[in-house]
C-alpha cells in the first residue's frame, strides 16, 4: 500500500471521449479506494470543447494544468463534421494532440494488443492462428526516424522530374532510450523482447541491432531476439502468440502497431501510453485510447469503455509506480468480458454467454470487480 497524492490531468475532449472518460474516472475511483493512493483528478476541456470553451484546442489553463501534473489522461479530440473553415493547424487533432506530444516530448508510444479467448471471434484470423491468446505489446519510437529526419523535401530537378526526399536518422542516444523502455516494459511481462529491423539494407538497421544488443546486457533476465520487418509483418498474421514485446523504430512501430491492433478485433479495445524522458523516478505519460472520438456512436451510451480504462491502468503502472491496481483492472477488465458483458462493437449475437450492454453498464461492472 502506497501513500502517494497523485495529480492527473483529465482531458475527454470529444465525440464519446466525456462518456468513456466517465467510466475510466469511475474505476479509477474504486483502484483508489481499495490500493491505498489518492488521486487529484482535473478534468479541463481540449478539443472542440477547448475551443468552445476557451476559443482554442488547447487552451492555456489546460496547458498549465497538464505541465502541473503527473500524468495526463486523454480521451479524444477531433469532430471532423465541425467548422471546415478551421485552419489545419488550429484543428484539435493538431492544435491539441500533436503540439501535447511536442511540447512533453513523448518519445516512447506503448500500444498492447490483448485478445481473449472469448472474444476470438473478433479477430479477423482463424482460430487455429491465434494460438494460446494473442497479447502482445509494441514499443515504438515516436519521435525519430524518417518522419523528422533531415533533409525532408520535394526538389525539382535540371530535366523537370522532381525528387522527394525522406530521411531515416537515429542517433545512439535516441536508439538506447527506447530500449531501454522495451527492455524494461518486458521485465513487467513475460520477459521476451523481439527487436524489429532492417538491418540487411539500412543503415539505420545495423545500428539499431548494435545499440539493442548492447543495451540487453543491462536486462540479463530478458531475452533478446532480432526480426526483420518484412518477416515480423508476416508473422504478426502467422503466428502473434509469438511475441511478447515487439520493439521498433518510428514508421515500423507505426505500421506493425496498427497491423497487431486489427487483430483485436475493435478500436474499443486498445489503450495506449506515451512516454517522456524518466526523471528521478518520474515518467510523464501521456495516456489515450487508441481510437478516435468515435462520433457515429456518440452521447447514445453505445461506445466501449475498456480502451479509456485500459489506459488508465496504463498510467497507474508507467507514471504513477502502481502496479498492484493496474494489474487489479486489468484483471477487472478481464472478468467483465468472461462474465459476457459485451458493448455492442464486441458483441457476438451466436455466443450464448454474451450479453449486451451500454458504456456505463461495462464501467459500473469493472469499477465493482476492482
Ligand atoms: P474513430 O476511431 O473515432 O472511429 C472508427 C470506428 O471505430 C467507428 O466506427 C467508431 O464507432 C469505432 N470506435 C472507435 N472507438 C470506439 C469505442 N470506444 N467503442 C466502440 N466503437 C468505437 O475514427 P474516425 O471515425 O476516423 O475519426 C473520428 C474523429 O476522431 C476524427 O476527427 C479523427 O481525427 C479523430 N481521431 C482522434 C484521435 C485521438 O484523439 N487520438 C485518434 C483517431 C481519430
Amino acid at each position: 500500500m502506497s501513500e502517494h497524492l497523485y495529480k492527473i490531468a483529465v482531458l475527454a475532449g470529444d465525440g464519446i471521449g466525456p462518456e468513456v472518460m466517465g467510466e475510466a474516472v469511475k474505476v479509477l475511483r474504486a483502484a483508489e479506494a481499495r490500493h491505498g493512493f489518492t488521486l487529484e483528478l482535473n478534468e479541463s476541456p481540449v478539443g472542440w470543447a477547448g475551443i468552445d470553451a476557451d476559443g482554442k484546442a488547447l487552451p492555456d489553463a489546460t496547458l498549465e494544468l497538464c505541465r502541473g501534473s503527473d500524468a495526463i489522461l486523454f480521451g479524444s479530440v477531433g469532430l471532423p463534421d465541425r467548422d471546415p473553415t478551421i485552419p489545419k493547424e488550429e484543428r484539435p487533432e493538431r492544435a491539441a494532440l500533436l503540439a501535447l506530444r511536442k511540447i512533453f516530448g513523448l518519445f516512447a508510444n506503448l500500444r498492447p494488443v490483448r485478445l481473449p479467448t472469448e472474444l476470438a471471434h473478433a479477430c479477423p484470423l482463424k482460430a487455429e492462428r491465434q494460438g494460446e491468446g494473442i497479447d502482445l505489446l509494441v514499443v515504438r519510437e515516436l519521435t525519430g526516424g524518417m518522419y523528422f529526419g533531415q533533409p525532408k523535401t520535394t526538389e525539382t530537378l535540371d530535366d523537370g522530374q522532381q525528387r522527394a526526399i525522406d530521411s531515416m536518422v537515429y542517433t545512439t542516444s535516441e536508439i538506447e532510450r527506447i530500449a531501454h523502455v522495451g527492455f524494461k516494459s518486458a521485465q513487467l511481462r513475460r520477459k521476451k523482447l523481439m527487436s524489429i529491423d532492417k538491418a540487411n539494407v539500412l543503415e539505420n538497421g545495423v545500428l539499431w541491432r548494435e545499440v539493442v544488443t548492447r543495451v540487453a546486457a543491462d536486462y540479463p533476465e530478458v531475452e533478446l531476439d532480432h526480426m526483420f520487418v518484412d518477416n515480423a509483418s508476416m508473422q504478426l498474421l502467422l503466428n502473434p502468440a509469438q511475441f511478447d514485446v515487439m520493439l521498433c523504430e518510428n514508421t515500423f512501430g507505426d505500421i506493425l502497431s496498427d497491423e497487431a491492433a486489427a487483430l483485436a478485433g475493435s478500436l474499443g479495445m486498445l489503450p495506449s501510453a506515451s512516454l517522456g524522458e524518466t526523471e528521478g523516478d518520474k515518467t510523464f505519460g501521456f495516456y489515450e485510447p487508441a481510437g478516435g472520438s468515435a462520433p457515429d456512436i456518440a452521447g447514445q451510451n453505445l461506445a466501449n469503455p475498456i480502451a479509456q480504462i485500459l489506459s488508465a491502468a496504463l498510467m497507474l503502472r508507467h507514471s504513477l509506480g502502481e502496479n498492484d491496481a493496474a494489474a487489479a483492472i486489468e484483471s477487472a477488465v478481464g472478468k467483465a468480458v468472461t462474465d459476457g458483458l459485451r458493448t455492442g462493437d464486441i458483441f457476438n449475437a451466436d455466443d450464448p454467454n454474451a450479453r449486451q450492454v451500454g458504456t456505463t453498464e461495462m464501467g459500473d461492472a469493472i469499477a465493482a470487480a476492482v
